[in-house]
């Protein structure tokens, strides 16, 4: 690679191809609402058809956002690329410094909904082969790249897409794709850029209960029964005070961490102290620390209500028996505890407690995964890192969060995913005043130029 030209050519190019960033962010996709979604799906297809690609807009189902698929390059060897093209909604609008569809730098960093998550992960790529082919010629390997509009509100309908694509999601001859580059990643507090070969998965759910038929004056309490009680007594039976998850065989389905990804994790920084201080506690839940909490951080699943609603909750005194209660709740999960299993279990364990009536309704979810911590696209991307960033990226075992992995990795014959990107820990994804360091963009198009070369180079 004659990184000197590719340097040069950004740099020659750097205002053009900073307004051409500032185009996809005017451009609102909002997958929860549908604002901009076709005009974003054709805005990306036409920058990758003017990049060489042969691309298609492909329905997912019905008139839910399309996605964005394209390939450039010839080779055997093939990369996968994971990017989506949906933003959040950006409201509230008014803790915004500057409108949210409105481009505007500041101090060295780009703001505008989807300047880190994802349209400046997506534009960063595309400016970076832009410059590899203008610079060094062919790419050394076929790209094949799947651009979503439906991440945000959870890819309802991508595995099923997935699905109906297997054919151009493996090689031509069946074997799996050689690499996958997911759709975010960066920096974490102390500027350590990060690796991470996976995420936890998610099984999201409603519980609710109906009591009376109609709220009641709250003195008939002591003949009718509450449906606010009966969610907290449903609720008490799931996890007990010691953080344990008491639904019968949940940990069943929890493998041992291997070898390999237990020494990724003993490897990982993992700044205590500060944690507590930032979320304002003196001790993590049962007091765990150490090597234990970042175990539990990475490798363990979760129970958590995360909404509670019933009866009076406005100001003041509202003295009523409510007949309807309802709980949401997420489970975050680790390598085969699927949300298939988490579903019927809960079911199984409400019900052997005498809460049949308790409805559960399955909001979304995903499956966990982890990705060889070894394999030749952790190590290309490693070596790009060091070229780069002079420094030995931190790797991450998997994300806590989650995202459609499973659908891009195992369900297509293995995968190996590293997650690379140019996010530092203020992007504000998901808030207001989110924003991307122009210095990270700009090094980040080299971080892509170095793993392509890398990519190529691995036999
Ligand atoms: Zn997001």
């Amino acid at each position: 690679m004659d990184v000197q030209a590719f340097d040069a050519y950004l740099l020659a190019h750097r205002e053009r191809l900073l307004e051409d960033f500032k185009d996809f962010l005017r451009q609102p996709s909002v997958a929860a609402t549908g604002q901009g979604i076709a005009e974003m799906a054709a805005l990306v297809a036409r920058r990758l058809t003017a990049l060489g690609a042969k691309v298609q807009i492909v329905p997912t189902e019905g008139d839910a956002p399309p996605v964005v698929w394209a390939e450039l390059g010839e080779g055997d060897k093939e990369l996968l690329i994971y990017n989506h093209y949906d933003v959040q909604p950006p409201e509230p609008l008014e803790l915004w410094e500057s409108p949210p569809f409105e481009p505007t730098i500041r101090d060295g960093r780009i703001y505008a909904r989807g300047a880190s998550d994802d349209k400046g992960e997506l534009v960063t790529r595309i400016h970076a082969i832009e410059a590899w082919l203008a610079t060094q010629g062919k790419l050394p390997f076929k790209i094949k790249w799947l651009i979503e509009g439906e991440e945000e509100i959870g890819s309802p309908h991508l595995h099923a897409w997935v699905e109906r694509h297997k054919a151009w999601l493996s090689k031509p001859d069946g074997r799996p794709i050689d690499g996958c580059l997911w759709e975010f990643g960066g920096f974490d507090e102390k500027g350590r850029f990060t690796l991470t070969m996976g995420v936890k998965g998610i099984c999201y759910v409603e519980l609710r209960v109906r009591g009376v038929s109609h709220d009641l004056h709250s003195s008939n309490a002591a003949l009718a029964p509450n449906a606010a009680w009966r969610l907290v007594w449903a609720l008490n039976t799931i996890k007990d005070a010691d953080e344990r998850i008491l639904i019968e065989g949940f940990y069943d389905h929890v493998r041992e961490l291997t070898p390999a990804e237990e020494a990724v994790l003993r490897a990982m920084p993992f700044e205590e102290e500060e944690i507590k201080a930032k979320w304002g506690i003196q001790a993590f839940v049962t007091g765990v620390s150490g090597f234990d909490a970042v175990k539990r951080l990475f490798f363990a699943p979760t129970a958590t209500i995360c909404g509670l609603s019933s009866g009076w909750q406005g100001t003041g005194v509202k003295t009523v028996l409510p007949a309807v209660a309802s709980a949401k709740l997420d489970f975050r999960l680790v390598p085969n505890l699927t949300p298939e299993i988490v579903l019927d279990l809960l079911r199984k364990h409400l019900d052997r407690h005498g809460f049949a009536d308790v409805e559960i309704h399955f909001l979304g979810g995903y499956r966990a995964e982890i990705c060889d911590v070894d394999s030749p696209m952790v190590i290309a991307a490693e070596r790009a890192a060091q070229r780069v960033y002079g420094q030995q990226p931190v790797k991450v075992l998997l994300s806590p969060g989650s995202g459609p992995m499973y659908s891009l990795s195992s369900f297509i014959g293995g995968v190996p995913v590293v997650a690379a990107g140019i996010a530092h820990p203020d992007s504000r994804a998901h808030s207001p005043n989110e924003n991307a360091i122009l210095q990270n963009y700009y090094d980040g198009m080299r971080y892509i130029g170095a793993l392509i070369d890398e990519f190529a180079r691995l036999s």
